[in-house]
């Protein structure tokens, strides 16, 4: 069918990819690899255009051939071929024909558990496992500061490595939280606070995140603590659910 012979293309991570036949397109489409804000094209359209303002672009391939048939029939949104529409199923501006329309179903709900499965770590659960990684940065500081004490007590010492050691005990809190969070995240994706309730920090495309992104995602964090918190908070009003921390670092918290 002309359907088929449709050839898409779209941008991901700022390369085009394609060309993809018209069933390729709407499996990216349902698994969410084609979002509304990717762009997207075929020979049919102009223009590249965001994948939410072509609303479903076999709208445009539909409008042609609507002029060739019948009103009272429409295009198969799964295998493209032309039926009579009250023998169809109708969802959102699709048209499923009858024997697509329990594959069509399946597939749905099956990108819905997908979507659900990979929902943003909100405020809370954040802010428990931040609860539980402080316990443990503190269980650590405490630890080295008794190690750092006990070896000032027990050898004296030149006021010159006393000086270092001075700061390095007084800056521990730093370095300690610092540590804690790269290497935790650089090499698992999560602190152990994240790991207990399922939460991992990915790049925006749900990739893995390096210890580099790691670092600044650690540092940044100080910005959103400052000003009461707000960096923080405004988590609470993000879709993606993202922290000032996670907008810099262009990172995603999601639950697994
Ligand atoms: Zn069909």
């Amino acid at each position: 069918m002309q359907n088929n012979n449709i050839q898409w293309y779209y941008v991901k991570n700022g390369i085009k990819q394609g060309p993809i036949n018209n069933e390729e397109f709407q499996d990216l489409v349902i698994n969410k690899i084609i979002e509304d804000n990717t762009l997207v094209w075929n020979q049919k359209m102009d223009n590249w255009k965001e994948y939410k303002l072509c609303n479903n672009e076999p709208s445009v391939i539909t409008e042609i051939i609507a002029e060739e048939i019948d009103n009272s029939e429409m295009y198969c949104f799964q295998c493209g071929k032309v039926f009579q529409k009250e023998k169809m199923f109708r969802y959102n501006d699709n048209w499923i024909c009858e024997e697509c329309n329990p594959v069509f179903v399946k597939n749905l709900s099956k990108s819905i558990i997908k979507t659900h499965n990979s929902e943003y770590g909100g405020f809370w659960v954040r802010y428990f496992a931040k609860m539980i990684d402080i316990f443990f940065i503190c269980l650590i500081i405490f630890a080295y500061k008794t190690i750092i004490w006990s070896i000032s007590l027990l050898y004296p010492i030149s006021s010159f490595s006393y000086i270092i050691l001075d700061n390095l005990y007084n800056y521990s809190n730093v370095f300690i939280s610092a540590f804690y969070s790269i290497i935790f995240v650089g090499k698992y994706g999560a602190t152990p606070g994240k790991m207990f309730y399922r939460l991992k920090i990915v790049n925006s495309d749900k990739t893995e995140v390096s210890y580099l992104t790691a670092a600044g995602r650690h540092f940044s964090e100080y910005l959103s603590s400052l000003i009461l918190c707000i960096g923080y908070i405004i988590a609470v009003f993000d879709l993606k659910r993202r922290t000032l921390h996670d907008r810099i670092c262009n990172t995603l918290v999601i639950r697994y």
